[in-house]
């Protein structure tokens, strides 16, 4: 069940980082990771700065108590960033140092799929395992039906929308509500349905301009006095949201048009239940496999249980909208 297994490899020494955009719910797993190593007496590293921590050894020792009161807590206590040096041999050679300096044998990633692909390579140029942890907010990882932070993200936008809806009822306006996923549109789509917008306009599916236009004048006409349409940031009718509410304002004068970016309150905040229990879940198991010998795996989850997937097919696999919400939001919106 991994791609380099064999059941004496010893693991003394694991190092834990989180790299790419934070998310809600890495505290949690950093915590996890923190403390199942404690639990197997393995010692614990955590890198600051992500690969460019790992560059820099901007590398610490982290203990049970390291980890106290941070499963609640949004964004990383171990800080992310993005490092063009990590994507150089030489850079990843001055990283490998690093570790082997304090003898860390194993690595913990969390973070998306540019943060899987760093450590994919890194594993194969030097040998040591690898297992990753999802953490992004946009859901858009193959192999997982939720990453760290998505529930949390969904969560921050059903309450603003309703937020936005109250001011959208009292002035009969239209409100065109931009969210997070330029690929993707789990956000839009979940927590389009979760605050009951009227269109949602996804990456995924071109609903196109003409066909936006008609089912808003038919919401209207219905007796509808206010709307929401909930916009994904890479939508395919490939207006930015400014450009929509100005073509919408002008052929559907009737409706007072307004735009709120969410922008980045979404990844902020304290992480969900859901968000803390996934992230508890993933670090232990992720632990647990490279205490088994595993490496080059992401640790997801699937129909309720861990599950693993190949780092590499994490990475090129594409991450599916389930069309059964797709007609749900369809049906809704009458
Ligand atoms: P998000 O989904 O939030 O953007 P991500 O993990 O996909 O998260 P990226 O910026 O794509 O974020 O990648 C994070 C880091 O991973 C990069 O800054 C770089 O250091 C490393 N990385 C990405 N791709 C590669 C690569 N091909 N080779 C080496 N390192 C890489």
């Amino acid at each position: 069940m991994n791609s380099t297994d064999s059941a004496d490899v010893k693991i003394s020494n694991i190092a834990v980082l989180t790299s790419g955009g934070d998310a809600p719910g890495m505290n949690a797993a950093i915590r996890s990771v923190v403390r199942s190593a404690a639990f197997y007496k393995l010692n614990c590293f955590g890198v600051y700065r992500g690969y460019e921590g790992m560059i820099k050894g901007s590398i610490l020792p982290l203990g049970p108590r390291s980890v106290n009161n941070i499963i609640n807590k949004g964004g990383t206590i171990l800080k992310s960033a993005r490092s063009n040096e990590f994507r150089t041999k030489e850079g990843r050679k001055k990283a490998f140092a690093n570790l082997h300096q304090k003898n860390i044998d194993a690595l913990v990633v969390i973070g998306g799929d540019g943060s899987f692909t760093g450590g994919l390579i890194f594993q194969q140029e030097f040998g040591i395992p690898v297992i990753g942890i999802p953490g992004t907010i946009d859901n858009d990882i193959y192999g997982t039906s939720h990453t760290l932070g998505y529930d949390t993200a969904m969560n921050t936008v059903v309450e603003a929308v309703d937020k936005i809806r109250d001011t959208a009822i009292s002035h009969n306006r239209l409100f065109f509500v931009e969210v997070m996923g330029r690929d993707a549109g789990h956000i839009a789509l979940n927590s389009g349905i979760g605050a009951g917008a009227e269109e949602i306009l996804i990456p995924e599916e071109d609903m196109g301009l003409d066909r936006l236009l008609e089912s808003l004048k038919r919401s209207k006409k219905s007796g509808k006095l206010s709307s929401i349409v909930m916009v994904a940031e890479g939508d395919k009718i490939g207006k930015n949201v400014f450009e929509l509410a100005e073509y919408i304002e002008e052929n559907l004068p009737d409706y007072e048009v307004r735009v709120s970016v969410l922008g980045h309150m979404q990844r902020g905040g304290a992480p969900s239940c859901f968000d803390r229990v996934l992230a508890s879940r993933m670090g232990l198991r992720a632990v647990e496999e490279l205490r088994k010998g595993t490496s080059g795996y992401m640790v997801g989850i699937g129909d309720g249980k861990m599950i693993l997937t190949p780092l590499e097919k994490a990475i090129k696999g594409k991450s599916k909208i389930d069309n059964e919400l797709v007609r749900v939001s369809e049906i809704m919106r009458l």
